[in-house]
């Protein structure tokens, strides 16, 4: 019989990180201080980041960043995850491609983003920090950061966007579980949300203002940090175990990929997934398309410019070299939360420029489809994010299949989709709505944006 899963040991889990940024053709630009222009160093960020993650953002010389034994074996309590090949789905779709994902859902926190959260806190904790902030929007990232936290024995608080603290009860509940202290954004525990507070009473929140209020109490905090759980570099960089994991498995399968996708919020699980192939390309040994599949609602890598903005809402973040569609974008409230985000990180932004990525963009009904085909031919319900990069895969099948072609397809499962219910329950009742941005939208907002580039 012909195998399903590929399955590596604990041993076999990635001793270190793959760094795309020292063998990129053109370096990413850098990143400014909004103020005077200038390039950031490290020690601008070590006010609000711990010194690790800030030098690991700046690193472009060490191709290879070892993973901490502490992290590795955190790592251990779900990693390695298995590679599968999806021959359910592709039995359902008549497809001749060879169809593999690899599935980043098993995590206790059930999505990827754990990967980032383990090294965040250790080094933190590694630093003397007692304390750390962060935001959430849906919760996935607050959810692994709790898990996190609690190992390395570190407080947390979470700025939650009020409406997502009132309508997704369940995550709010894993983080309270592992002790995080969870707060609905805005609040009155820090200036920015007072002041905001006071403006608009029955403000509900945003991923902005819930930036501002952590960077707030981390920096006025001693002891205190802010972590990030996308769009950065060091956070790209530690999502790459999945990647190398990945390169090992297909090599048991006796394949190697001709596409490889990933959905794209801020570039985390994309970067995680691509990176360790794309070195093959740049060495001219290799040939495979990567494809980013993103909302038609929020499409910043097919529709964005290419220009330095800022990475929150409010323009607290240094300026980013990046694919926006302007930094007070407000995306249509699709139920793929994690990527309602209005920008790409600078390295994914400069290998698009360069031509090393494709991206498409995917109506919000297509994911869910695509979620459903997935669901009942493999078994796994996706998370509405990840259900972007499935439906961008059964797209490349179906262009097989019309040209009489077998490509080698892999994607990432990014999560499962348990904790989304309500979206699944939406689009059952047929009250789902796709939202295409107009152009006349996006051209009004980036042309506001300096032009630096
Ligand atoms: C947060 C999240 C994403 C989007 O974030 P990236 O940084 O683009 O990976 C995608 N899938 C899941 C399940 C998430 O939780």
């Amino acid at each position: 019989m012909e195998s399903k899963k590929f399955i590596l040991q604990e041993k076999d889990i990635p001793t270190a990180w793959y760094n795309v940024l020292a063998e990129m053709p053109e370096k990413p630009n850098p990143l400014l201080n909004p103020a005077t222009k200038e390039p950031l160093k490290a020690e601008d960020l070590f006010p609000v980041f711990t010194e690790e993650a800030a030098r690991q953002e700046l690193n472009d010389t060490d191709k290879w960043i070892e993973i901490p034994e502490e992290v590795r074996d955190m790592y251990r309590i779900w990693r390695p995850t298995p590679l599968v090949r999806a021959r359910g789905l592709e039995k359902a779709l008549g497809t001749k491609a060879h169809i593999y994902f690899k599935n980043e859902s098993v995590s206790p926190v059930g999505s990827h983003k754990l990967n980032s959260a383990i090294p965040q806190a250790y080094y933190a904790k590694k630093q003397g920090i007692t304390n750390i902030t962060t935001e959430t929007g849906a919760g996935q990232w607050g959810a692994a950061l709790s898990l996190a936290a609690r190992h390395f024995g570190l407080e947390l608080a979470v700025y939650m966007v009020k409406v997502s603290y009132h309508q997704k009860p369940y995550r709010r509940s894993i983080m309270e579980t592992y002790g995080a202290e969870v707060v609905a954004s805005p609040s009155m525990s820090t200036k920015a949300g007072r002041k905001i507070i006071t403006e608009h009473p029955n403000y509900q929140g945003s991923l902005g203002t819930a930036i501002s209020e952590a960077v707030e109490l981390a920096t006025t905090t001693p002891n205190c940090k802010y972590t990030l759980g996308s769009v950065l570099n060091h956070v790209a960089l530690h999502q790459t175990v999945i990647g190398l994991e990945a390169e090992k498995q297909m090599e048991m399968a006796g394949e190697y990929p001709d596409i490889v996708i990933g959905c794209f919020g801020g570039g985390s699980n994309f970067s995680g997934i691509t990176f360790p192939f794309l070195r093959h390309n740049f060495s001219g040994e290799r040939n495979t398309r990567f494809v980013a599949a993103e909302p038609q609602s929020c499409p910043k890598l097919t529709k964005g410019v290419f220009q330095y903005d800022f990475g929150d809402e409010a323009g607290y973040t240094p300026l980013i070299p990046m694919y926006t569609l302007g930094h007070d974008f407000a995306p249509a409230n699709i139920h793929a939360g994690g990527l309602r985000y209005h920008g790409a990180g600078a390295v994914v932004s400069k290998l698009r420029s360069q031509g090393f990525i494709d991206a498409v963009d995917i109506p919000q009904t297509e994911t869910f489809a695509a979620a459903h085909l997935f669901a009942r031919s493999e078994g796994i319900i996706p998370a509405p994010e990840s259900s972007h990069a499935i439906a961008a895969a059964i797209r490349e099948a179906r262009r097989a299949n019309e040209e009489g072609t077998a490509p080698v397809i892999l994607f990432n499962l990014s999560g499962h989709g348990l904790i989304d219910m309500a979206a699944y329950d939406q689009y059952h009742s047929g009250d789902l709505a796709d939202y295409e941005v107009p152009d006349a939208e996006i051209k009004a907002n980036t042309d506001k944006l300096d032009k630096i580039l």
